[in-house]
């Protein structure tokens, strides 16, 4: 008869092992490093001007791994590679710059951004404002003016697809706002000078990545 027993020493490497797969430590200005998407203009500063690795704990690596799991499933029926979409922009008389965009699919020319939750959302106003955002940009990455947020709710397993429409002036608001925040941005971490411009936002640090001894300089212990 098999004899089992829990395994500490090896659940606790594979555990580290799996949260460590992180974005990669992204080296470029990402279109969701947007303080309006991301929820804190400290996290990309953090990562791209003092590099340090995104820590998870017991519940960020939940939520990122259940992420990850639901943009795998979300691609597979649609055989989706990574397209990259780029905006040009300037950040100072001296410098310029490129911010990136990953949409989850692009199908013909427009994006499509999947979301999972666990919370019930029957109506627009219960589409969290940072998802819908992420959508408008990627459509005017892409150059279009429409595209679909698909929720997945982890607990029904019932799928959702959002049509979302923006117009000429919606899409020259957006772009003027993303690339006033990813200049103030950019500039900052140029300059390396976080209090530049940069407001840390203390209520996501409880979730936050980055929330650790010897991490974020603004970070709130938690
Ligand atoms: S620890 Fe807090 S202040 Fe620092 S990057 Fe994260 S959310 Fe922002």
């Amino acid at each position: 008869m098999a004899i089992i027993t829990l395994d500490y020493k090896k659940s606790n490497f594979i555990a580290e092992k799996l949260h460590s797969l992180d974005e990669k430590q992204r080296s470029q200005l990402h279109l969701t490093d947007d303080p309006e998407i991301c929820g804190c203009s400290l996290k990309a500063f953090c990562r791209l001007h003092y590099k340090f690795p995104a820590k998870y704990s017991r519940k960020t690596a939940g939520i990122f791994m259940r992420g990850i799991l639901y943009d795998e499933l979300f691609k597979r029926p649609f055989n989706a590679v990574e397209v990259e979409k780029k905006i040009g922009f300037v950040v100072t008389q001296k410098m310029t710059g490129f911010i990136v965009a990953h949409p989850d699919v692009v199908l013909g020319k427009y994006p499509i951004e999947a979301k999972h939750t666990t919370r019930i959302i029957q109506h627009p106003s219960d589409i969290p404002a940072c998802w819908i955002t992420q959508l408008t940009l990627e459509e005017v990455y892409c150059k279009v003016r429409l595209g679909w947020l698909v929720i997945g709710d982890l607990q029904s397993t019932l799928v959702t697809a959002w049509k979302v429409k923006i117009d000429k002036e919606e899409e020259e608001h957006l772009l003027e706002g993303h690339v006033k925040r990813m200049s103030e941005l950019a500039s900052a971490i140029y300059i390396r000078r976080h209090s530049n411009g940069l407001k840390p936002n203390w209520s996501e640090c409880p979730s936050c990545y980055y929330n650790y001894v010897g991490g974020c300089p603004e970070r709130k212990k938690v």
